[in-house]
């Protein structure tokens, strides 16, 4: 039977393909069947991996004595896990029962476990299903030798381009896995336009919809799917006519885009000579080649938390600086720009990582980013030791996320001076001048802007959470996406407030939130003054299509009055007529 959902559109363009129905637990093993006379053997196998874990954990136990209550703890619960009949017996009557192997017996064990967790309505309770999973994972580990990492069970037969990841959630570790992967699609029931799940999903360039709130109940595995990212359309089993319409348009959108690619070399500049800068926004080293591909002519945001996200431990100082310096190289002289971690909200650590109490409820306004880095100073500093050593190889620019009082700024500075402090004292080389800037995403900032002015080297608008604060809209949740608004005059007011101040006083500001890659407000932010965009590397040839045509001479005049609406329906009007 043929049927459409509706949901949000967070990666535009047309995916055809199979579905795929992302199990709750991440962890694929192999399915295998067993002969009669192997099941005791199969038991015995699954028991001994049990025991080494254990021991492993006591093990562990007594060399952290000295380790932090939260460390100790994780592993006590680890312990009784092991302990648990639900974990340790039952999969042996799966094996019994069913004549599954042991890996297969304890995954769907698994499953069953972190699907009761799930409806815990304590968010204590609710999260102890990682630690099914990381004792779960521990256990294969022993079993294979490896963690069968993987995000689902690929059907067989059936290549991953064709096919399309259905899930009722997705975190952005989850999607940032995904890099590894090429699924023609995904979507979820769950998730906004801006959360990072959706920006990951952007930076992949692969068509994605959320919020379809009940697409995995209603979706089976293998059935065929249309996913129209555009309008946020899903049409399950389409018939003969439908799918000739999309696979018609779904060429010719190929078709465009191998017609930008003629714009790469282009010199990014508007028809009266005004040099507009196009950067990417990267969340991993491996994106770098991407961005080069789409002719960005440097990093304009380095999302540094997604090195470790999903991974039970922080990178150390040598990690981070082999990064950091694996995309200053990759860049090739170009400016790169390094955020400092922006933790603890929708892009959140594995558990199993102690970074002090982590806020529950409205993480968002909780211990984000830099509070979080401050409140961490060790974690801070061999940060920014690590971002200032790769100076060495190329522009690095340091920037700060969610500022907004002074007493941030300076302690951050402070922050800075004392990780330089420390790399002299070991001789270590680093550009002395590395430019620090910060990230104008609360209001207060934007408001408050000359504090920003006086203290930095640049800025750059995030304007994903400018929205989110402005208007009091969760980017993740969908039931309050419509609200989320990049045309509210309050957000443009902010935004122009912001590029005025900067601009008078002659400090570089860009857009680095997803309003930059959104070739509908090209226009409007050239006509606005910004010079200096960042976006996922699949947007810039678009952007760069559009400021070709510009004039901002002509938008400059245009834009002020625009600007002066305060009626919505009458702001779009002249968004569309500024395009026209
Ligand atoms: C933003 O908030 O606009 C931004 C660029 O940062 P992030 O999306 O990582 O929060
Ligand atoms: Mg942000």
């Amino acid at each position: 039977m043929s049927f459409t959902l509706h949901g949000l559109g967070v990666s535009s363009g047309i995916a055809i393909g199979r579905a795929m129905l992302m199990s709750h637990a991440t962890i694929e093993v192999s399915h295998l069947t067993i002969a009669p006379r192997m099941v005791d053997k199969e038991v015995a196998r699954l028991d001994a991996a049990i025991a080494v874990v254990r021991r492993e954990l006591e093990v562990m136990k007594e060399s952290t004595s000295n380790a932090p209550a939260e460390l100790g703890a994780f592993i006590d619960i680890h312990s009784m896990f092991l302990k648990d009949p639900e974990l340790v017996v039952k999969p042996q009557d799966l094996i019994r029962e069913r004549r599954c192997n042991a890996e297969w017996a304890l995954v769907q064990q698994m499953e069953h476990l972190v699907e009761q967790f799930e409806q815990f309505d304590d968010p204590y309770l609710r999260e102890r299903k990682f630690d099914v999973v990381q004792v779960v994972e521990r256990v294969i580990k022993e079993l294979t030798g490896h963690v069968g990492r993987t995000l689902a069970k690929t059907a067989r037969g059936v290549k991953e381009e064709m096919l399309i990841v259905v899930a009722h959630d997705l975190s952005p570790a989850d999607v940032i896995a995904f890099k590894d992967h090429r699924f023609a699609s995904f979507i979820t029931d769950v998730g906004g336009s801006t959360s990072h799940t959706a920006i990951v999903a952007r930076s992949l360039a692969i068509p994605a919809v959320v919020g379809l709130e009940n697409a995995r109940a209603l979706i089976r595995d293998g059935e065929q799917l249309i996913v129209d990212g555009r309008r946020g359309v899903i049409i399950v089993n389409p018939d003969h006519r439908v799918l000739e319409e999309y696979q018609f348009r779904k060429n010719q959108i190929e078709l465009e885009k191998s017609k930008l690619k003629r714009l790469k070399t282009a010199k990014s500049e508007t028809i009266d000579g005004v040099e507009v800068k196009l950067y990417a926004n990267i969340e991993l080293p491996g994106d770098v080649p991407g961005a080069l591909e789409a002719g960005a002519e440097g990093i304009g945001l380095f999302r540094t938390e997604f090195l470790f996200l999903d991974r039970g431990d922080m990178p150390d100082e040598r990690e981070q600086y082999e990064a950091y310096k694996k995309v200053v190289k990759g860049m090739g002289g170009r400016p790169v720009t390094i955020r400092t971690f922006d933790l603890g909200n929708d892009k959140d650590i594995h558990p199993t990582v102690s970074l002090g109490d982590r806020v529950k409820a409205n993480p968002a306004l909780g211990r984000r980013a830099i509070r979080m880095s401050l409140a961490e100073p060790q974690m801070f500093q061999t940060q920014l030791r690590a971002i200032l050593r790769a100076t060495k190889y190329g522009p690095i620019k340091l920037l700060i996320p969610m500022l907004a009082h002074a007493h941030e700024i300076d302690q951050t500075l402070a922050a800075v001076e004392q990780a330089k402090s420390s790399l002299r004292g070991e001789k270590l080389v680093f550009d002395e001048k590395t430019e620090v800037g910060g990230m104008i995403e609360i209001p207060a900032a934007a408001l408050a802007i000359g504090l920003f002015l006086r203290r930095l080297d640049f800025l750059s608008i995030g304007t994903n959470d400018l929205i989110q604060y402005t208007l009091a809209i969760d980017r993740t949740d969908e039931q309050v996406a419509n609200l989320y608004d990049p045309l509210h005059p309050a957000v443009l007011m902010l935004l122009a407030h912001t590029m005025a101040s900067a601009e008078k006083v002659g400090i570089p500001v860009s857009v680095c939130g997803e309003m930059a890659g959104d070739p509908k407000l090209t226009r409007l932010l050239l006509g606005m003054g910004l010079r200096i965009f960042s976006m996922h590397p699949s947007q810039i040839l678009q952007v760069k299509s559009r400021v070709l045509k510009a004039d901002v001479n002509e938008l400059a005049p245009t834009v002020r009055r625009m600007l002066r609406l305060d009626e919505p329906g009458k702001l779009r009007e002249a968004l569309e007529k500024l395009n026209a």
